[in-house]
């Protein structure tokens, strides 16, 4: 019987296993995941799980049944120490497991403060797995003062829980401004004025210059000579794809592991998909982080494990929850030229443009611009931008142009 084993039971691992029951395979199923939970939605543990708004069981993907209902063997709470791709198994603990097809989902590992700049003080915190998160909440319930270091979505949502829970938060970013990496300044001036407003102080073109304490942080120097107090520190420093086992084992890396247009590595029957792999997109090897992602592109190498032969093409969608904010996204602003602002009572949209071409939206409280969006861009339209900023427009017209 053909044996698929899967290591990272992340949101990719998860969907894989899902998919290629779903399509009927009826071989083995091993899914390894390091952490001792069964797989997760990461993303609440930014926003309702980090509040104390949500329990742990909702995280759940799938309730625990499933995985025996349906024949995936779970091994939980070790890592895989090694691959050896030449005799097609894996090491686990004491075992060598066989497998015709290995999936690496390995996802992605956070970026630290360094140590040397007192990184490992206690009260310092990253925000990636239910364990991160665990151990975050007592710092947070027993701190006065939020040092957030980072403003990417997971720093400004980190920032929005601690100013609700009643902290007093600093965001320090060094680029020149907020979301530089993901949006456009329009979004992030929305973003820096939401925060603003709910009494964040925002430090932009600042870095963090060390953090001080003894055993555990009490403040930090910033860049610019400043000195704050600081009882928690979170960094949202961004995330580096964790191709660890795959680099050992002689599996090409470009941005993360190199997959074709069909999810295989450079090692046979050996494929990756999610945050931890890249694939071939506009010359180069793009890689995404985002739990639409995740799916597609473990859903694609299930189908392409029973023999599918499948190109993946990516339809990017994110979002992010601030205060009482839902922001939506959908496509790749990459290579923007202009952007398009569209007000509608309290819902308001970014289009981006690189010339006449529709790249991406950001939709802020604003449900139907975002699904038009998606549709227009995933569709391949490109709405003349007059009408779209025009409210008297009915987006959906846009639709069927
Ligand atoms: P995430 O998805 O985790 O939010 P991003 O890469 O979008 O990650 O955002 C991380 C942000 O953190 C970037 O805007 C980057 O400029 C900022 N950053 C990285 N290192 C530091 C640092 N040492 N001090 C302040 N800001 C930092």
């Amino acid at each position: 019987m053909a044996h698929v084993v899967v290591i990272g039971a992340g949101q990719a691992g998860c969907a894989l296993c899902a998919k290629l029951r779903a399509g009927g395979y009826d071989g083995e199923i091993t899914l390894i995941g390091e952490e001792p939970v069964p797989p997760y939605q990461r993303p609440p543990l930014s926003k309702a799980y980090l509040l104390g708004e949500m329990e742990e069981e909702r995280l759940y993907l799938r309730p625990e049944s499933y995985y025996s209902e349906n024949a995936i063997t779970l091994r939980l709470g070790k890592p895989v120490s090694g691959i050896d791709t030449a005799a097609s198994t894996v090491q686990l603990d004491d075992d060598v497991i066989a497998y015709d097809h290995l999936v690496l989902t390995t996802g992605a590992v956070p970026r630290r403060l360094p140590d040397a700049i007192g990184g490992n003080l206690a009260g310092v915190h990253v925000v990636r797995t239910l364990a991160d998160v665990d151990a975050m909440a007592p710092d947070l319930g027993a701190a006065r003062t939020a040092l957030v270091v980072g403003g990417g979505y997971i720093g400004l949502e980190a920032a929005a829980v601690a100013r609700k829970l009643g902290l007093e938060v600093t965001v320090v970013e060094m680029a020149d401004r907020i979301l530089s990496r993901v949006a456009a300044r329009e979004t992030a001036d929305f973003f820096r004025d939401l925060h603003q407003r709910q009494g964040v102080a925002l430090r932009e073109g600042v870095g963090l210059e060390r953090l001080e304490g003894e055993g555990h942080v009490t403040g930090a120097f910033l860049t610019d000579g400043t000195r704050l107090d600081a009882g928690i520190v979170i960094a949202g420093i961004g995330i580096l794809p964790d191709d660890r086992l795959a680099k050992t084992a002689g599996i090409e890396i470009d941005n993360g592991i190199k997959t074709d247009s069909q999810g295989r590595t450079s090692a046979p029957g050996v494929w990756a998909a999610g945050d931890c792999a890249s694939f071939p997109q506009d010359g180069t090897q793009m890689r995404l982080e985002s739990v639409g992602n995740a799916i597609d592109q473990a859903e694609l190498v299930a189908e392409n494990i029973m023999g599918a032969a499948k190109d993946y093409v990516a339809k990017p969608w994110f979002w992010s929850d601030q205060y009482d904010v839902k922001l939506q996204i959908a496509g790749l602003s990459t290579g923007f030229t202009d952007i398009v602002i569209r007000r509608d009572g309290d819902a308001l949209s970014h289009w981006y443009y690189a010339g006449d071409r529709l790249l991406a939206v950001d939709a802020m409280n604003d449900p139907r611009g975002y699904m038009v969006g998606k549709r227009l861009i995933e569709g391949g339209k490109h709405p003349d931008p007059a009408l779209l900023a025009d409210t008297d427009t009915d987006l959906k017209t846009l639709l069927r142009a």
